[in-house]
């Protein structure tokens, strides 16, 4: 698949713009090609290197292993959180006031958004009445859809796609596919990232948001094959990770077992308040996602009631979709046994 052939005409043509640090990404004593102010401790003062390689160096590592496959830095791109590589996709595939995308709600409400925010046209597909994908509804717009957005596990459901139909739609579909595992850490057998060479038109938005606990630092990647990556690269903006911020984050992803110790404790929870909450819900949905969401007789009661004892939770109950529905985030087990007493004292 040629994958420039999807990608808007102006950004098929334009030239990437050109930095002083993209031009000479090499080591010299002296640096005076960027108009830098020479005093500081050589970080701050100093442009990053563009494509914060010895972070996608390390990412590409982590992931290899995650997901037992081989992943090299040319299958990654960096972005100030997930949300940027969305707005970049949709700007790289979709021309504003002509073209749509396919999304499937009830699902993450950012690919709305992003199609709002740049003219395009978003295309409902609902998920089926067990949360799942329509693949005939979706690919009823196949070949008219130049981006399709798809959400694994999904928000705010929780629970993942079936793998069948994830792989059909894939398969057959003639423009680019995002699949948004987001929530991918909690689940990573079900990852498609070990599917990537067979998908050049494949776009794995994954994040350091959730399972790696670095929402505030905003530091979010696409895994796709090197033609979708090359384009983003061509789009972001010279600068767009911060030396900051690729330093933070070298530091937390150092070490790999913190991490898979505080996901285990999160998916242990995870157990413990779905079995818990039954006592107090209508219906506790499938997750494989750090969250739950739970159908109550009266949604709005129970938010208000955890809401005015300090527990804020996500509130869906209006959603036709999802009545009576509240989105729990699993916290710690102290926070977990807050919300399953405030539960008791209101039945
Ligand atoms: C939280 C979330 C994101 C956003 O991730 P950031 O990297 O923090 O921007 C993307 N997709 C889904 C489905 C999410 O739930």
């Amino acid at each position: 698949m040629d994958i420039s052939s999807l990608a808007r005409h102006n950004i098929s043509k334009m030239q990437a713009y050109s930095s002083g640090k993209s031009e000479f990404g090499g080591v010299a004593d002296i640096y005076l090609d960027t108009n830098e102010n020479p005093f500081g401790d050589g970080i701050v003062n100093r442009y990053p290197d563009p494509l914060q390689r010895k972070l996608l160096e390390r990412i590409a590592v982590i992931k290899s292993a995650q997901f037992a496959t081989d992943l090299s830095s040319d299958n990654l791109a960096l972005g100030n959180g997930s949300d940027e590589i969305i707005d970049m996709l949709v700007r790289i595939f979709c021309s504003p006031g002509t073209d749509a995308l396919v999304h499937t709600p009830p699902t993450f409400g950012m690919y709305q958004v992003v199609a709002d925010l740049n003219d395009i046209e978003a295309v409902s597909v609902p998920l089926d009445a067990d949360f799942d994908l329509d693949v005939d509804g979706i690919l009823d717009h196949n070949g008219r859809a130049n981006l399709l957005f798809l959400c694994s596990p999904n928000n705010p459901t929780g629970n993942s796609m079936s793998h069948d139909r994830l792989e059909k739609i894939i398969t057959a579909w003639q423009g680019i596919v995002v699949l948004d595992e987001a929530y991918i850490d909690f689940c990573a057998e079900k990852s498609f990232v070990p599917r990537l060479a067979e998908y050049p038109h494949l776009a794995i938005l994954q994040t350091f948001s959730k399972a790696w606990g670095m929402a505030g630092v905003r530091l979010g990647f696409c895994i796709a094959g090197e033609q979708i990556i090359s384009l983003l690269r061509k789009v972001k903006m010279p600068y767009n990770i911060d030396a900051l911020k690729a330093r933070f984050v070298m530091e937390r992803i150092r070490e790999v077992s913190q991490f898979q110790v505080e996901v285990g404790q999160i998916l242990a929870e995870r157990k413990r308040m779905q079995s818990e909450l039954t006592r107090f819900a209508l219906r506790i949905f499938p997750t494989d996602a750090n969250f739950l969401l739970v159908q109550f007789a009266d949604g709005d009661r129970v938010y208000r009631h955890l809401l005015d004892h300090g527990v804020v939770v996500r509130n869906f109950s209006a959603h036709p979709r999802l009545p009576g529905c509240l989105r729990i985030t699993i916290g710690t087990v102290e926070e977990n046994d807050r919300v399953l007493k405030l539960l008791s004292e209101l039945t």
